[in-house]
């Protein structure tokens, strides 16, 4: 899996936008295709639905805005808080992972000047802590 990294949050309607570049990427063209979801683990995968296909996965139509809606089922599996948490996106191979992540600091829970380190978020504060013990 490669990290894009890209964060993206989901709105208070459960709709996430899927980057430009994401979109071409797995061939999505916009308010035509679709995109197919299932949850592995924690891990939300989303793929180009083959039109020709009878899918039995959850598939919600792509906008002309690049947005997809998570149904809500899957945001309550992954206690997706629509307040605090977002989406680190990866690519595998023709899919897009969606992992959720706190947006707050893994040390302290600040939700304030958050940079993301190898997937985690962490506060300015922390930063600043983290330089005194090197
Ligand atoms: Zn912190």
């Amino acid at each position: 899996m490669r990290d894009t990294g890209v964060f993206r949050p989901v709105d208070e309607f459960g709709r996430f936008v899927i980057p430009k570049e994401l979109r071409r990427m797995i061939g999505i063209v916009d308010s035509k295709d679709s995109v197919e979801m299932y949850l592995i683990g924690d891990n939300l995968y989303c793929k180009r639905k083959d039109p020709e296909s009878d899918s039995i996965c959850m598939v919600r139509k792509v906008d002309a805005l690049g947005r997809i809606v998570i149904p809500k089922e899957i945001l309550r599996t992954l206690k997706y808080d629509v307040s605090s948490d977002h989406f680190h996106i990866l690519i595998d191979d023709d899919k897009i992972v969606l992992v959720k992540l706190a947006r707050s600091c893994i040390f302290c829970g600040d939700m304030n000047g958050l940079l993301e380190f190898h997937g985690r978020m962490i506060c300015k504060r922390c930063r600043e802590k983290l330089k005194t013990i090197l």
